[in-house]
């Protein structure tokens, strides 16, 4: 088994911290980083402002968590686009995307619109796979991503750049949680946005993916086969429980990544398993 390597190795990317809080990546996007950096959200969370140059409006899409700090800053950046904040669109249902959605859209007079009804709340609007949505003088479709986690979607913009929320990430891979999230689920929402031909990936977490978004969604891709073939060796080799495994596959990763690592690797032994290739039952795992 050949380590799929990361094309990203060779950019030229923000170091781990050294992200501008904001930044205007293309005329019609604006990023805002929230001041919530942990090792699962990287830097902290990317809330994107969109909209037409001149049109006057814009579109919030995952908001972040709800600090005033932050709230300053994107408040400041629709300011400096002279634009007001008229819809607030969410990715998935994750608090570190979702949680100021309800009462910045409130505060914004702002629909907000997400898949998931609790996050768009009860004035909200539920959106549907392959919608598009004129918005701030731009169009957006939404691109149902399902994987990380079930109502995970991305939105694509008129300019070919996609918003892939937690789909992809700036840095490293994403994770599939468990049981909500599901690998096959995850393996075709990578290969739609692939589909796609993105002309870049706006990230919810790490810097913007502008060289070559089509390699590393064919990374992402490899590296799923990749760990699902260390997982079966794990087994192989005698490891006999979900932890086991973690342990002999995530050996060079941090610990505190751990509980994340063992939410993959259910999702992919759960993969495996209907595959007919392991046996898991509980936390034990076996070969058929
Ligand atoms: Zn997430």
């Amino acid at each position: 088994m050949r380590t799929p390597v990361d094309p990203r190795t060779t950019w030229e990317l923000p170091a781990p911290g050294a992200m501008p809080r904001t930044a205007d990546l293309e005329p019609l996007v604006t990023r805002v980083l929230a001041p919530n950096p942990s090792p699962m959200t990287l830097d902290g969370t990317n809330s994107y402002l969109v909209g037409a140059p001149g049109s006057g409006q814009a579109v919030l899409v995952d908001p972040g968590p709800d600090d005033p700090a932050h709230l300053a800053a994107v408040e400041a950046a629709l300011a400096a686009r002279d634009a007001r904040c008229v819809a607030v669109l969410v990715t998935h249902h994750h608090g570190d995307h979702a949680e100021a959605a309800l009462p910045w859209g409130e505060r914004f007079g702002a629909q907000v619109a997400a898949a998931d009804a609790g996050v768009a709340g009860p004035a909200g609007r539920v959106l549907e796979p392959g919608e598009r949505l004129a918005l701030a003088g731009t169009v957006l479709d939404v691109v149902p991503t399902p994987g990380h986690t079930a109502d995970h979607q991305a939105f694509r913009l008129e300019s070919g750049a996609v918003l892939v929320g937690d789909h992809v990430l700036g840095r490293g891979t994403s994770v599939v949680t468990h049981p909500e999230g599901d690998v096959l689920a995850y393996l075709e929402s990578l290969r739609r946005v692939h589909d796609l031909g993105p002309s870049a990936l706006y990230c919810g977490h790490g810097p913007e993916l502008t060289e070559d978004p089509g390699a590393v969604l064919d990374f992402y891709l490899a590296h799923r086969v990749f760990r699902e073939g260390q997982l079966l060796a794990a087994v192989v080799r005698g490891a006999r429980t979900v932890d086991e495994v973690v342990a002999d596959v995530y050996a060079d990763v941090p610990r505190g990544l751990w509980p994340a690592a063992a939410q993959s690797t259910r999702a992919t032994l759960a993969k495996l398993a209907a595959e007919g290739h392991a046996v898991v039952d509980g936390d034990r795992v076996s070969l058929p």
